[in-house]
């Protein structure tokens, strides 16, 4: 229509940076609308955290079933069906995403179903297959989220060059497939897939798998990717792949001497662009940085004081939790409340096998902060629990300030690390100390113990170490 509709809060893209904070603003009073393109619930929901998360459930489930034997279970002859397993992960998504959509209706959310493009400073086009809307708004929070990097020498066909969203939905578990780039999600989905039997090869152009997390973490993990037969690379740039019939021949140029992998499927997993280029945001004055990043301060505003950017469009870390919580700050702002947000206990999961998960700083980064540091390491095989689950890998590393004992940062690699991680990212929220998690009584047998022990190691008292 020719006339513009008027709105109070207007929130562009439906994923978890977006319908949070859609939610949040409808709590603390305001009118909101919120635009989607595609499904509610974005990448996270759809082809990102929870269908990935079911299928490495089921790859490790039928992994360890196989490996049951010296716990004593037979579980002779286990097989994957995987159209079962794809129709069950389905299922989860869409209970979720149904889940998403009576959320909003019941918060009084208005959907509206359309892509976004801003015609000016107060104001979007809405448009579908059909017809163009304009929706004139009093705020507006943009959070469309992120799109798989593709490389210019492995340009996507879908079939058998593919990004992470085509790995989620195969028919059927490759017999080879080839990850380029060994960052959290080739790795997640790469062990996944080999664990249902496929022969995996991760290639990576840094030095090690998953850039930037600290080694001796990394170690546990590609110590296990030998176990499970997955082969990795490192140093290796990928230079072209031949799709000749049903399979893809990578060249790939590994510690300077070229070398050619072949198999059915290329997964192109190297990062994420932000949804910035067809948005509209440049033409109206909001500021990108120069990889398409919207600018924006503590408050989540951008340069245009009413336009505020939340979730995957302002950079990394690109985590669903971090797209809630800008969300919530961002509406909560906009309310009108004294809302900022402060990353320092920001958790990092991987859902590697065994996990890692990490929060706050790192011995390294702590001591480049100027901390005087004292750090230390407790094994998860020295904890009962660990080892009456048949999972005793790993360890738990809790960097402290010398002087006040205060928790700065905290590593762990083995079981449920994703889990107990929350732990630690509440100590460094409440700023405790590592007498603080000392004294708090642990459930025996059971895996958070491994952080007490190892705070209580901080103290110089731990109890079950040489
Ligand atoms: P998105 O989820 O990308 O949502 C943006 C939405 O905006 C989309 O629905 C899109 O359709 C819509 N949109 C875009 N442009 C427009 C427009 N012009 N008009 C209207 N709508 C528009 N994170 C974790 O924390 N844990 C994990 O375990 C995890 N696993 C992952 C696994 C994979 C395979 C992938 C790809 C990602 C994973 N992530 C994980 C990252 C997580 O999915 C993202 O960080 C998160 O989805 C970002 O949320 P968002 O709201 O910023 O954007």
């Amino acid at each position: 229509g020719d006339f513009a509709n008027e709105v109070d809060v207007l929130v562009v893209g439906g994923g978890p940076g977006g319908y949070v904070a859609a939610i949040r603003a409808a709590q603390l009073g305001r009118d909101v609308t919120l635009v989607e393109k595609g499904a509610l619930g974005g990448v996270c929901l759809n082809v990102g955290c929870i269908p990935s998360k079911a299928l490495i459930s089921a790859a490790e489930l039928a992994e360890r079933m196989k490996q049951a034997g010296n716990m004593g279970v037979v579980a002779e002859n286990v097989s994957v069906d995987f159209l079962k397993m794809q129709e069950w992960k389905n299922g989860v998504v869409k209970q979720l995403t149904k889940g998403v959509g009576q959320l909003l209706k019941s918060n009084k959310i208005t959907v509206v179903q359309g892509e976004a493009y801003f015609s000016g400073t107060d104001q979007v086009r809405v448009a579908t297959e059909e017809s163009s809307e304009t929706y004139k708004f009093n705020d507006c929070i943009v959070a469309t989220g992120s799109s798989s990097a593709e490389l210019k020498a492995l340009p996507f066909d879908g079939e058998r060059i593919i990004s992470s969203t085509e790995a989620l939905n195969l028919q059927q578990v490759p017999k080879n497939m080839i990850v380029v780039g060994g960052g959290y999600i080739g790795l997640e989905l790469g062990t996944a897939y080999a664990k249902l039997g496929s022969d995996v090869t991760i290639l990576e152009g840094m030095d090690q798998l998953l850039p930037g997390t600290d080694p001796k973490v990394v170690r546990i993990i590609t110590k296990n990717l030998k176990k499970q037969k997955v082969t990795f690379k490192t140093n290796a740039f990928v230079k072209k792949a031949d799709v000749h019939g049903d399979s893809v021949t990578v060249t790939a140029d590994v510690k300077g001497e070229e070398q050619t992998f072949t198999a059915d499927v290329v997964l192109v997993s190297v990062g994420r662009h932000p949804n910035t280029s067809d948005l509209g945001l440049e033409q109206i004055g909001v500021e990108l940085d120069d990889k398409g990043f919207v600018k924006v301060n503590e408050k989540m505003q951008t340069n245009v004081d009413h336009i505020y950017a939340i979730g995957d469009i302002t950079g990394p870390p690109m985590l669903a939790h971090k797209a809630s919580y800008e969300g919530k700050v961002a509406a909560e702002v906009i309310a009108g409340e004294a809302s900022a947000v402060d990353y320092r206990a920001m958790p990092y999961v991987v859902f590697s096998d065994p996990e890692i998960a990490y929060t706050g700083l790192s011995e390294e980064e702590a001591k480049a902060e100027g901390y005087d540091v004292t750090s230390f390491r407790f094994p998860f095989p020295a904890n009962g629990r660990a080892l009456s689950m048949n999972a005793a890998d790993g360890f738990v590393n809790v960097v402290a300030d010398r002087e006040t004992q205060r928790i700065l940062g905290v590593q762990i690699v083995g079981p449920e690390a994703s889990s107990l991680i929350a732990e630690a990212v509440m100590a460094i929220e409440f700023g405790a100390t590592a007498e603080d998690i000392a004294l708090t009584i642990h459930a025996h047998p059971t895996l958070p113990e491994v952080i007490q022990e190892a705070a209580e190691g901080i103290l110089g008292h731990a109890i079950h170490t040489a």
